[in-house]
């Protein structure tokens, strides 16, 4: 079966298309700047790349550029859209609707857009990207694949928040966590690599990009996760806050007179990184400042390393001691030096990391000292391919 995965933004769409019976990446590309006068589509087959521009004036002409990408591009891999069989699709939220990913219908649909208010930023471009996949292949199977749903199975201790229960019950605020298939497959992908049973193996998954979660996850379920009811919580990111005492947003109302978008546009574009280092929401420039003597990035970088350890310490405690601790995401999986920032001192714990090995380490690594009790293992995420696996099973039903 040939499946097409698509992640689709507000201003952008990123596919791949597998082969499932290899699970081979045939192509993989990514259309930007849709809405804007000029457009940009890049394609991949073979490792080589090719790019052009064009006007993409929305989402339901970004799929039709894709399609005829496959096509028509100069290296095309498909010679029908026929040879499409199933499409599957990211979705941010789902909310407490889903669990696991699930065969598109209208009423999916439905509550995909019900989950707007939890997800504003998300979902409305996640639905235009289905709309538009589904105008132009109508005859197959489009599946959703929820970031959310590998959380779903925490239990209310870990997301309830602690306010008036009658916010839970009439609006649904609570926790949910994002991230779900990388924490999924990485949490998959260490037992395998220890030679253990994912159903009888704890360990702590971090996974470090732009956006940073982690997750507790015990038998091959997510028992507890760092984001909340919306990926702002938890963890420092690129951009983004993570925890904060939450009368902030009243003092930047009261004392510096924000309103609510000026307050959010802190919280979520100009904190975390950008905000401590003043420089840049990028790891590998904020590590380089740093490097140079720059004490803001340095401090960026000590303040994100010091909440991993945090959030490390506590999920220790909540899974009872753990097996692995997994590196995954951009930074989780390049950079050595968080990854032993964020481990060093847990000895005690029965972490230890291998300097050596954990400077070394190029994709899947144990990058643990031999006598660690918790291994610490680098796992390159794959959510596409999560996405696509799930899209087979479900349309070959
Ligand atoms: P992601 O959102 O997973 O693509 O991760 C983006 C983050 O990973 C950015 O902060 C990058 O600076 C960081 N990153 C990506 N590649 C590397 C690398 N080779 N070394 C260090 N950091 C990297």
């Amino acid at each position: 079966m040939k499946v097409l995965v698509i992640n689709a933004g507000s201003s952008s769409i990123k596919y791949q298309f597998f082969t499932m019976a290899t699970e081979r990446v045939i192509a993989k590309g990514l259309v930007e700047r849709i809405g804007e006068p000029q457009g940009r589509v890049v394609q991949e087959v073979d490792g080589q790349k090719r790019e052009h521009r064009l006007p993409i004036a929305n989402h339901s002409a970004a799929f039709q550029v894709i399609v005829r990408e496959l096509m028509e591009g100069e290296s095309p891999v498909i010679k029908s859209k026929d040879e499409i069989e199933a499409v599957g699709h990211r979705v941010v939220h789902g909310g407490e609707a889903f669990k696991a990913s699930v065969r598109i219908t209208e009423a999916v649909l439905k509550a995909i857009r019900a989950r707007v208010p939890l997800a504003p930023l998300h979902n409305p471009p996640n639905l235009s990207g289905i709309e538009a996949a589904q105008a132009l292949l109508p005859d197959v199977p489009h599946v959703a694949v929820f970031d959310t749903a590998f959380h779903q199975e925490m239990p209310p201790t870990a997301f309830m928040y602690a306010l008036p229960y009658e916010l839970y019950e009439q609006d649904r605020i609570r926790r949910y966590g994002f991230h779900g298939t990388s924490h999924a497959y990485v949490s998959r992908r260490a037992a395998a690599m220890l030679g253990r049973l994912v159903e009888h193996f704890r360990c702590i998954t971090c996974h470090l990009g732009n956006g940073c979660s982690m997750a507790a996850v015990r038998d091959g379920h997510s028992v507890d996760t760092s984001m909340g009811l919306t990926p702002l919580e938890g963890l420092v990111m690129g951009t983004r806050s993570g925890d904060l005492d939450p009368a902030i947003t009243f003092h930047l109302a009261s004392v510096k007179g924000l309103d609510l978008g000026e307050i959010n546009s802190i919280l979520n574009r100009e904190s975390g990184l950008l905000g401590l280092s003043g420089l840049s929401n990028d790891m590998r420039s904020v590590t380089e400042a740093a490097a140079g003597g720059h004490a803001r990035a340095k401090l960026a970088l000590d303040v994100f390393a010091y909440r991993i350890k945090k959030y490390i310490g506590s999920y220790l405690a909540v899974l009872g001691g753990a097996e692995a601790i997994v590196f995954t995401g951009g930074i989780g999986e390049n950079n050595g030096a968080m990854r032993a920032a964020a481990t060093t001192g847990l000895e005690e714990l029965g972490v230890k990391i291998d300097a050596e090995k954990n400077a070394k380490a190029r994709g899947e690594a144990d990058v643990s000292a031999a006598d660690s009790r918790v291994k610490i293992l680098v796992v390159p995420t794959n959510e596409e391919l999560v996405i696509a696996r799930d899209t087979a099973e479900i349309a070959g039903k």
